[in-house]
């Protein structure tokens, strides 16, 4: 979604890849992603398109549903309409595989920790709520019409091009400037969250080796370890020498609705049949993104 983005330079102010062929289309229209995966004819399709931002779901509720939710069910339906699948025409070899980015924002109110595949869903938020749709949506096509569709169940993951609007990404940015006296304040909501933070490279790797499997399966994508946002600000803000507390205002119109508390993954099955685990550690990801936000400050600032 373009509404409500920050400038490039603050999402990573990345160049087009002069290797990658844009095909738009949209989640919103059938026909569109139709003609879109009728003109690429592509070998595996990952669909990370989605609302993605918690708090405005709840007030573009509507909008979520029909993005992150029906969205996912739009594109299935695309792949199934090309290749010409049905219940009794299921697909031959040469047909797309198909990921879909699903959420640990499904476990919401959680019903026992760590979260795995097998873990009931209690969703807090309309985001979640859409997430679940999407998720259910995958394993009825999958189990209908044979399609190779998994879901990756990947818990938050991070990087220096993290929309500022994420928490992460809020203190890493709000770190450096303070540091650099740009401002000298960072207004939070819920400090006591607690969430199992990874960095986004080691979980696209995870991504590709699902659809890479004999069989279509879901994984849970995660590290295992889990800290609350104090922690995160507090070792973002000692990156750079400066203690959180003299900076850090809570602000109680930051708190939603209903909130999810405590997300921490099990990713075992992930370990044991993909080989999948994490490369970079919470505190190397914490540094590399404050260390890029000084970079990118310093830069605007000197421009
Ligand atoms: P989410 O887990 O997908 O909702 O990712 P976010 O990065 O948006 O939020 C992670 C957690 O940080 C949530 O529990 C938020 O309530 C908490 N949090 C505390 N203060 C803030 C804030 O100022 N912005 C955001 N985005 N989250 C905050």
């Amino acid at each position: 979604m373009i509404r409500g983005q920050a400038p490039p330079a603050v999402r990573g102010g990345r160049r087009p890849n002069p290797e990658v062929r844009l095909v738009s289309g949209d989640l919103l229209d059938q026909a569109s992603l139709v003609a879109a995966v009728d003109q690429v004819r592509p070998d595996e399709v990952y669909n990370l398109g989605a609302l993605s931002y918690v708090p405005i779901s709840w007030r573009q509720s509507a909008t979520t549903a029909e993005i992150t939710g029906m969205g996912v069910l739009r594109m299935l339906e695309a792949l199934r309409i090309v290749g010409g699948i049905t219940a009794s025409r299921t697909p031959g070899p040469g047909q797309p595989r198909f990921y879909q980015a699903s959420s640990s924002e499904m476990f919401g109110k959680i019903r026992e920790t760590p979260q795995n595949e097998l873990t009931p869903f209690h969703p807090r938020s309309p985001y979640g709520v859409a997430k679940v749709f999407g998720h259910y949506t995958v394993q009825n096509y999958r189990e209908s019409y044979d399609m190779f569709a998994v879901s990756g169940i990947l818990f938050n993951h991070e990087s220096p091009v993290r929309g500022p609007e994420f928490v992460t990404r809020k203190v890493s940015l709000a770190a450096a400037a303070i540091k650099l006296g740009l401002r000298d304040s960072l207004r939070l909501g819920n400090l006591e969250a607690e969430r199992d933070w990874g960095f986004a490279g080691d979980y696209v790797r995870g991504m590709v080796l699902m659809l890479g499997q004999e069989k279509p399966e879901d994984f849970v994508l995660g590290t295992g370890v889990t800290h609350s946002v104090r922690e995160l600000v507090s070792m973002a803000f000692a990156h750079v020498g400066l203690d959180w507390r003299e900076h850090v205002v809570v602000d109680p119109a930051l708190l939603r609705p209903a909130e999810v508390d405590l997300l921490c993954a099990d990713p075992a099955k992930a370990r044991e049949r993909l080989g999948w685990k994490p490369v970079v550690s919470f505190e190397e990801m914490i540094a590399l993104m404050v260390d890029s936000d000084l970079r990118l400050l310093s830069d605007s600032r000197h421009a």
